[in-house]
This record gives C-alpha cells, sequence and structure tokens, in this order.
C-alpha cells in the first residue's frame, strides 16, 4: 500500500540549550525535507515588535530570560499547526520547552492526525553554549537577517558589505543569559528523559560548524 503524503511527512523537534544551534540548523533542514518551522522564541519576539496583545503579555518574559506560560504558548502552537499543508512534515525548534509542553503536543499533534517522529538533542558543552551566547549577534540588513558570532570575521564582513547593521538580542546579555540557562536546566532539560523513555531521543553532537551539525543530522535521519 502506498503511503499518503501525511504519512511520508515527518515531525521533528530540535531540543537543547539556548545557543547550540537549533534556529540555524532549522532552515537547511526544512528546506530538504519539506518541512514547516514553528521557532516560538523568534514568533514570540516577532508578536512583541509587532505591539500584539500575545507580544505584550509576552514581552515582561522574555526580557527576564523566564518562559512564556503555557496558555499563551499552546494558542501560538494551535493556531500553527491548523496551517499545516497536508504533505509538509513540521520541525519545532524551541517547543516543547517543559514536560506540561510536550504532553500537550501529543494532544495537539493527534488533533491533526499527526505525531512525533524523533526528539534531536543538540548536545553541546556549557562552555561551549556560553561562548557561542556571549558572541552571538544578528545581521540586520535589507533582506532576511542572518546570525553571525561575533569572532567570524568573514560573516562580519558580509554583513558590512550587504550595508547591515550587527545587533545584540535584549535576551542575550549576560544576566538574563544566566537566567535562559538556569530555566533550561530545570524546566527543558526533564524532556530528555521524557523522550528517551519514549524511545523518540536522537542525541547529536552540537560542536562545530552550522554545516558539520546539519551534515550529523542528515545522517541520523537517513538511519532514522
Ligand atoms: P528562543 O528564541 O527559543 O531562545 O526563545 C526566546 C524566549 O522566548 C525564551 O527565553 C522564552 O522567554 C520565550 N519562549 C520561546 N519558546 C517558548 C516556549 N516553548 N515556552 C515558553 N517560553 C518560550
Amino acid at each position: 500500500m502506498r503511503a499518503s503524503p501525511a504519512q511520508q511527512a515527518i515531525h521533528l523537534v530540535l531540543l537543547g540549550p539556548p545557543g547550540c544551534g537549533k534556529s540555524t540548523i532549522a532552515p537547511p533542514l526544512a528546506g530538504r525535507h519539506h518541512l514547516l518551522i514553528i521557532a516560538t522564541g523568534q514568533q514570540l519576539r516577532a508578536e512583541v515588535e509587532r505591539g500584539t496583545a500575545l507580544g505584550r503579555a509576552a514581552a515582561p518574559y522574555l526580557e527576564g530570560g523566564e518562559l512564556v506560560p503555557d496558555d499563551l504558548i499552546n494558542q501560538l502552537m494551535r493556531d500553527q499547526l491548523g496551517a499545516l499543508a497536508p504533505s509538509q512534515g513540521l520541525l519545532l525548534d524551541g517547543y516543547p520547552r517543559t514536560v506540561w509542553q510536550a504532553r500537550a503536543l501529543d494532544e495537539l499533534l493527534a488533533d491533526v492526525g499527526r505525531a512525533l517522529d524523533a526528539v534531536i538533542d543538540l548536545e553541546l558543552a556549557p562552555e561551549e553554549t556560553l561562548r557561542r551566547l556571549s558572541g552571538r549577534r544578528i545581521c540586520e540588513h535589507a533582506g532576511e537577517p542572518f546570525p553571525l558570532h561575533i569572532d567570524d570575521h568573514e560573516a562580519v564582513a558580509r554583513c558590512h558589505a550587504l550595508g547591515g547593521s550587527i545587533v545584540q538580542r535584549d535576551d542575550d546579555q549576560p544576566e538574563v543569559v544566566r537566567q535562559r540557562l538556569e530555566v533550561y536546566h530545570h524546566e527543558t532539560e526533564p524532556l530528555i528523559a521524557f523522550y528517551r523513555e519514549r524511545g523518540l531521543l536522537r542525541p547529536v553532537d552540537a560542536s562545530g560548524s552550522p554545516a558539520e551539525v546539519t551534515r550529523r543530522v542528515e545522517n541520523m535521519l537517513s538511519y532514522r
């Protein structure tokens, strides 16, 4: 029997501490596997910038490096999943972040006839996580903004050549970074055991360049 497009579509979670590279590797993976990216952090920042009701409610949590309340996140997810095309898979970046959210996700996916296929756990040593976060910047220019590390001279030059400016996310300030890492440790790390018990966890070494990490993830997906 031939599988329907929805059955072939894959549904993945990118898990890992802030700065492990989730949002950097998401676009190439999504492009190759026809996945809808849902990046809750990016969407919340956009809502804050637009000054919507959701943005106003979420702003204090983002500023303090705290998690936005589950009911707001749940609504955001429900709206997005409703827009998933039948042939499209899913790549979740920054969600779920708590065991409560992981259980809610199972229900949200079941409601649209989907289920998770794998949770990619991007493993990175704490020192490297800190190094990446403290040097993380965004190049804002006329086109799509792109992330860069302040020590990456080539990327910095590319940004300048585009006439762009290099900015730092407000929540990448050192005191907020510390809080986000704490929150990750207490609220999100328990998801590693949660998904391991369900046989869905796929650890991937997140050190090295984005191209290397993407290749490791692709390798893992081909043996799934
Ligand atoms: P990120 O861009 O994934 O690092 O997320 C930035 C910020 O958005 C986090 O520090 C939280 O304040 C908020 N956020 C993003 N995703 C979630 C989520 N799934 N649950 C609660 N808060 C979130």
